[in-house]
């Protein structure tokens, strides 16, 4: 690729790790040379930055992000600090005439966009989801707060906008320093804990498209096998498309010819992420607390202040809580780095209402531990199954670990992260006797019925 005279424009990275359908890309290539730029920003995001998991999977993204661009004659220019500070000066370094970027809703990057726009020229896009938040409005031009208004409204935009072409990046005549990316210390050294991450996930933009395809493959099984956790039924897409390794319009363009109830299911669930988006817009401390007032005064365990309730905490991180399909989800989480959906709410359900332990405490540790872990897909659906939020409340419907365990038949999934009960057949794996348990696997922290009493007593107390 040829250098160009015109002053550069810097293309600002975040959870858009991508080269085609990425509008900031495209308006940048238009402009003159583009300088395509990542900024590890620990500090903008307070208690927020990345979790261990989260970091892992940028480590790859950005690699392969890099060596796309090498491929094209282009490259990816890596700074760390505070993003503003480091923008404006880079900036001021390459005689950029302003940033292109694509928009965020997470509050801290909003801050960010804010205090960049006011300092240089910056072009906001959209591209991240289906319809920009905010744009889903009700007749008298409110958002939605409830998922099914929502769905329905935005499914009446449709068709979507064709994705956006791969563009061709002209490069500037001197390149701009770059860190290296081995040495922001991204992957864990000692204890190395990613062995199970490197077995299940190779993070890309070509490796997302990949797997899109194999999905397309088996959507028309979508509907009954996204709930049964033996069966690798859902996409798994879930980090492509938080770190914008793929956009949501290119998975809807891809199944759009697709009819049947398994890709009609999975749209919904590609909806159900605009949706959450959508709340933190609205909200922008959703993730941070509960959206009911009665909830501030739950009387939660609270583990910083009772040993019982600590331990308790750690055996669910742990999964070691004796009831056999939460370990199984728990156990799956800190090896991959990801858990299935409905082993997902069963967790965070025994976590809330089993445990009696606030559903930050789970948020925080999905934070850390999940290669997905997205500020509003996490917070909202966290609330949703406290039945803290914006939904009518679900606290008082409990789910029965054991019997979705059998009901969704998890055997093979429980065998597979559980090994202590291998061996166990399927008529007793899910809530194993007292002469079946191996030693080797804890006793329950609490039986069913009591700890259903308890929660709901508790609720009793706050219900508005
Ligand atoms: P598929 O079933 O193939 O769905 C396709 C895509 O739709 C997903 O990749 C995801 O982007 C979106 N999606 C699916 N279900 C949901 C949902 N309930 N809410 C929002 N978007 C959805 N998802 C995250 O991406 N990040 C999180 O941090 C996260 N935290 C969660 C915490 C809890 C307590 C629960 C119950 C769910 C959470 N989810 C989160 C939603 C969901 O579990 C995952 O998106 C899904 O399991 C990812 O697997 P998949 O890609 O195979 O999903």
């Amino acid at each position: 690729m040829s250098a160009s005279t015109k002053p550069p424009r810097i293309v600002w990275l975040r959870r858009d790790l991508r080269l085609a359908d990425q509008a900031a890309f495209c308006a940048a290539a238009e402009q003159g040379p583009v300088i395509p730029v990542y900024i590890l920003d620990d500090e903008r995001a307070g208690d927020r930055k990345l979790g261990s998991a989260s970091r892992w999977w940028l480590h790859g993204s950005l690699e392969a992000l890099d060596a796309r661009l090498s491929a094209a004659g282009s490259r990816l220019v890596l700074r760390r600090g505070d993003s503003v500070a480091a923008l404006v000066a880079l900036v001021a370094e390459t005689g950029a005439s302003g940033v292109e970027a694509v928009r965020h809703y997470e509050p801290w990057w909003r801050e960010a966009e804010e205090q960049l726009g006011s300092q240089v020229e910056l072009h906001l896009h959209d591209g991240n989801y289906l319809a920009p938040p905010g744009t889903v409005t009700t007749g008298s031009g409110q958002p939605y707060k409830i998922y099914t208004p929502f769905a329905r409204a935005l499914t009446a935009l449709l068709p979507l906008r064709d994705p956006l072409p791969e563009p061709t990046l002209p490069t500037p005549a001197k390149w701009p320093h770059s860190d290296k990316l081995a040495d922001w210390g991204l992957l864990p050294i000692k204890p190395d804990w990613a062995s199970g991450f490197r077995e299940a996930w190779a993070p890309g933009e070509q490796e997302a498209h990949a797997q899109l395809e194999h999905f397309t493959d088996h959507v028309k099984d979508y509907a009954e096998g996204r709930n049964l956790p033996s069966v690798d039924g859902s996409s798994r897409l879930s980090p492509r498309l938080h770190w914008g390794e793929i956009s949501p319009t290119q998975v809807w363009h891809t199944l759009e010819e697709v009819h049947g109830k398994g890709a009609d299911t999975f749209r919904g669930e590609i909806v159900w992420r605009d949706y959450a988006q959508n709340v933190i817009d609205q909200f922008p401390r959703y993730s941070e607390e509960s959206y009911r007032e009665a909830f501030a005064h739950f009387p939660w365990r609270d583990p910083a202040k009772d040993k019982g309730a600590a331990a308790d905490l750690q055996a669910w991180q742990q999964g070691r809580t004796g009831y056999p399909i939460v370990d199984a989800g728990m156990r799956q989480l800190w090896t991959m780095g990801w858990m299935h959906n409905r082993v997902r709410m069963i967790t965070a359900s025994f976590l809330i209402k089993h445990l009696l332990i606030d559903w930050r405490h789970g948020e925080r540790w999905f934070w850390d531990t999940l290669v997905d872990a997205d500020y509003g897909n996490n917070g909202v659906n966290w609330q949703w199954v406290a039945g803290s939020g914006v939904d009518a409340s679900m606290f008082p419907r409990i789910m029965a670990p054991l019997t979705q365990s059998a009901k969704f038949d998890a055997a093979d999934y429980i065998r597979e992260w559980v090994p202590e009960l291998a061996d166990l057949p399927d008529a007793s794996i899910h809530d194993p006797g007292e002469g079946e348990r191996p030693k080797a696997y804890p006793e329950k922290l609490i039986g069913h019925r009591e700890a259903r009493e308890r929660a709901l007593a508790a609720y009793r107390q706050v219900r508005a």
